[in-house]
């Protein structure tokens, strides 16, 4: 069991009886229960003094989806063999909004991974406090090494049973890991050929049909603002700070992108062959060759070693070079103890998560523990589904905002974000607890809406 950051022996038992709960409902689902572990252990004592949030079993309720639905998706690929994956959508909360979440094409998603991203999102997207629900979605269908058309006709399969559980006041599903422009074009085009209707259903839409700017940007942009902000708060800047980044797809560049724009150098980037390292900090020329191999020619990192004189490749993990801040953008549990412990022994000084739940719950104690400033994923890349929420704005009142505002948008977005996180995590000695702070400023409004509601 992670520790307890506040609370006295009371909320402790509550505590363990709640997460052997959540345990013994949800066998064989260890990233689900991680994920709602976090959050119980930063809530729990923050709800001591508050009885209608137990009496009320807002928690118990939080810990259970609305609805998960498993089905099948049949396709045919190039040799004309039948293929079957299987698909999940999991409509996680809608208390304050439709679910809206991501969807996740890759060989590891399971239920246990879906529900845990899906409760993950409901408060983040809480935080941003925009009207929007939590869910997430996904197949175990492995998109590398698929040509164009298998890829659309997975999609379209996947779509054409997905289609009558979403809408854009019901569920507005969103790329992921495995999913980007290209698939949400195919999900969309079939969406609108099935429904005979062109509504925001979907969002990370190609800007020539309802998509909106800076959405592309905004998951990495928008972590790199987050850490700017936090380095600010303990007064201190980003100007000149060394950072490393793991993954190298949407979010790892675009974090890289925003972190060279405010002065300072991106040493690091990944995929699941390795890492790379440029001691000078990449320059917009190796990001932009980076976005291209992975987003069009879908090719491994390596390769950028061939190519660049002053990048090298080596495999593993990312987190051994030396360097200011470390930003872990690729997955899921990247980031161990053991990790942790290189980051701190190598002087690291802040963390922001930009994938979901990167670091293993010890690796987040070790950080605490070593004083490292830490902000977790909830808040660091709720500017993705943030820049969607504009998105599904734009989508109903039919119009479309230019760059200037938007990039506004979402730097404000993150400012507000950040400060609901000051708010309820802020300390008298060490650093803000941010994860605290995060996850009791998403609680609260989700929880307030299910108490208004009645037991629904
Ligand atoms: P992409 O598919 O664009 O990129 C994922 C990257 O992570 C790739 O470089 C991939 O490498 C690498 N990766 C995947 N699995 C592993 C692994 N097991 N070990 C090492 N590297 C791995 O995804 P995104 O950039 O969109 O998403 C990255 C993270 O950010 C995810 O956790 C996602 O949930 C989260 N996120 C994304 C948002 C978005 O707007 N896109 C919004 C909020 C969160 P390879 O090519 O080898 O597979």
């Amino acid at each position: 069991m992670s520790k307890l950051h506040a609370g006295d022996s009371k909320t402790n038992e509550y505590l363990q009886r709640y997460i052997d709960g959540v345990e013994r409902r949800n066998p064989g689902q260890p990233e689900f229960c991680q994920a709602v572990n976090e959050v119980a252990t930063t809530v729990f004592p923050y709800l001591a003094d508050k009885p209608e949030y137990h009496e009320n079993q807002i928690l118990e309720r939080m810990a259970e989806p609305e609805r998960v639905i498993s089905f099948r998706v049949p396709w045919t690929d190039d040799d004309g063999r039948i293929r079957t994956n299987r698909g999940w959508r999991v409509q996680f909360n809608s208390a304050i909004g439709p679910y809206k979440g991501g969807v996740r094409f890759h060989p590891s998603v399971n239920e246990s991974i879906l529900k845990f991203l899906g409760f993950e999102q409901t408060f983040k997207n809480s935080l941003t406090g925009l009207p929007m629900g939590g869910g997430k979605g996904g197949a175990n269908f492995n998109p590398k090494g698929k040509s164009d058309n298998e890829v659309m006709r997975f999609c379209q399969s996947f779509i054409t049973e997905l289609y009558r559980h979403i809408g854009e006041d019901t569920d507005v599903p969103a790329g992921d890991i495995g999913v980007g422009g290209r698939e949400i074009g195919y999900m969309f085009g079939q969406y609108k050929r099935i429904t005979n209707r062109f509504v925001g259903v979907l969002t990370g839409k190609g800007l020539e049909f309802g998509g909106s700017k800076m959405r592309t940007e905004a998951t990495g942009y928008g972590a790199i603002f987050f850490l700017r902000n936090m380095l600010a708060q303990h007064k201190d800047s980003i100007e000149g700070k060394s950072v490393l980044v793991s993954g190298s797809g949407n979010v790892a560049t675009h974090a890289c992108e925003k972190v060279l724009q405010l002065g300072g150098k991106a040493l690091t980037m990944s995929d699941s062959g390795g890492f790379i390292h440029c001691a000078d900090g990449f320059s917009q020329e190796q990001i932009d060759w980076v976005k291209e191999l992975k987003a069009v020619r879908r090719g491994r990192i390596s390769e950028a070693a061939d190519e660049f004189s002053n990048i090298t490749f080596q495999e593993g993990r990312p987190w051994g070079v030396v360097g200011d801040c470390a930003v872990p953008s690729a997955t899921q549990n990247e980031v161990s103890a053991d990790d942790a412990k290189t980051l701190i022994n190598n002087g690291v000084k802040a963390v922001g998560e930009a994938a979901n739940m990167p670091c293993e719950q010890a690796a987040v104690d070790a950080f605490v523990d070593a004083g490292v400033i830490f902000g977790p994923a909830k808040a660091v890349n709720a500017g993705g589904v943030g820049v969607s929420g504009l998105e599904m704005s734009q989508n109903s009142g039919r119009i479309s905002w230019g760059e200037a505002e938007l990039k506004k948008l979402l730097e404000n977005m993150m400012t507000d974000i950040h400060d609901s996180c000051v708010q309820y995590g802020e300390s008298k000695s060490g650093p803000v607890d941010y994860l605290a702070g995060a996850n009791i400023a998403g609680f609260v409004k989700v929880a307030d809406a299910m108490l208004s509601y009645g037991h629904v």
